[in-house]
């Protein structure tokens, strides 16, 4: 991957960041997501769905709930973005089936998914799926009237994001992924950008995707709800600075180190996202808020008492402490509720974060 990167940016140039990431990630040849199974013990990292199957419960449960406060309609799509390996959205359909089967006769699955490899792996897991379930690439393949409840967790931060640089302590110029024939490295545009997001610190992050993707999902969802579930701040009205990092085997590393080897994330600043998904739809909430809201602690209570071996009940603790220790998945990781209108109710938000702070 490296080879062809470089061999990319000596015949057309030094290569965008968002560029740069796309082909690490995505290169339907060597990308990350294409050829690795990245989630779990043996991966690079872990998913709060990889965790705990309790996670995956409270989101189905979440979205029966929310398909009940929509006016229970007979017909409604359960949409899941990057839905990884595909466990979210079997732990989510599991927790339905128990607890909400009208639901679960109105639901149709779909998994908007990019890598073929990852779909797989999906059909793999959801093969004895309660209900049929439909791929795609693009959320905007599902063209029918009925209502929608989206979920996605990690979606955002693997989405291709820029990065310019103050370097003159004035204008913000490009960073460019560049190459000396042996190494990757950075290099500025040679003229400024201007009409960024308006932010004060030195490196800017601004992903054409990410603001793509919300559009989409703004103008797309007619009717129903959307839950954003990824590692971010609210605080940070004056940016979160650089924030891209590469991750494999559980450990960070710079993102020219390996490519297409390593995952590549960023954090997301929900200031941002909040504004462009309409404050008055929109609702930010820390995730231990979140999860204790709509009923983690009591869940993963009664499957401790349930749990039959002492390690199994020690798993349950450690992972229901992961999820909600602040200073783990607790606080650093936020959920976004969208709602297409005002007086739908969404579960989770009582203590939603309505202003900028
Ligand atoms: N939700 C999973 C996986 C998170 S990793 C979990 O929590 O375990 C990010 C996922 O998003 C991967 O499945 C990746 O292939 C997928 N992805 C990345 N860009 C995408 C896009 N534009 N549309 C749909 N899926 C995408």
């Amino acid at each position: 991957m490296k080879q062809a990167i470089i061999k990319h940016i000596q015949k057309n140039g030094p290569l965008k960041l968002a560029d740069y990431m796309a082909m690490c990630l995505y290169d339907p040849q060597h990308g990350y997501y294409m050829n690795k199974t990245p989630f779990g013990q043996e991966g690079d990292f872990i998913t709060a769905p990889e965790l705990t199957p309790l996670f995956g419960e409270m989101l189905g449960l979440w979205v029966a709930d929310t398909w009940q406060n929509m006016g229970a309609p007979t017909a409604f799509n359960l949409v899941e973005l990057g839905p990884g390996r595909g466990v979210l959205c079997a732990d989510m359909l599991r927790a339905i089936q128990k607890a909400a089967p009208a639901c679960l006769k109105a639901c149709q699955v779909h998994l908007v998914e990019v890598s073929p490899h990852l779909i797989a792996l999906q059909k793999q897991t959801l093969k004895n799926a309660p209900c049929s379930v439909m791929w795609h690439t693009d959320i905007q393949a599902i063209r029918n009237a009925a209502p929608s409840v989206v979920v996605g967790n990690e979606l955002l931060d693997a989405l291709p994001v820029n990065q310019y640089e103050q370097t003159d302590g004035k204008h913000y110029y490009e960073r460019l992924v560049n190459t000396d024939g042996q190494n990757l490295f950075f290099t500025h545009a040679t003229a400024p950008t201007t009409n960024l997001p308006k932010q004060q610190t030195p490196i800017i992050e601004h992903s054409p995707d990410l603001d793509s993707l919300l559009n989409t999902l703004k103008t797309h969802i007619q009717q129903g709800a959307v839950l954003l579930l990824d590692y971010g701040t609210t605080k940070a009205p004056e940016g979160t600075g650089e924030t891209l990092q590469a991750i494999r085997n559980h450990q960070h590393e710079g993102i020219f180190a390996a490519p297409g080897q390593a995952d590549l994330t960023w954090h997301i600043n929900f200031t941002n996202v909040f504004g462009k998904m309409g404050a008055d739809h929109c609702m930010v909430t820390d995730m231990a808020l979140f999860l204790s809201e709509i009923g983690l602690p009591l869940r993963a209570e009664q499957a401790h008492r349930a749990a039959k071996t002492n390690a199994a009940k020690k798993h349950i603790e450690q992972t229901t402490h992961r999820l909600l220790d602040p200073n783990q998945m607790g606080q650093h990781f936020k959920v976004l509720g969208w709602k297409s209108h005002k007086d739908l109710h969404l579960s989770g938000f009582m203590h939603y974060i309505n202003k900028i702070n």
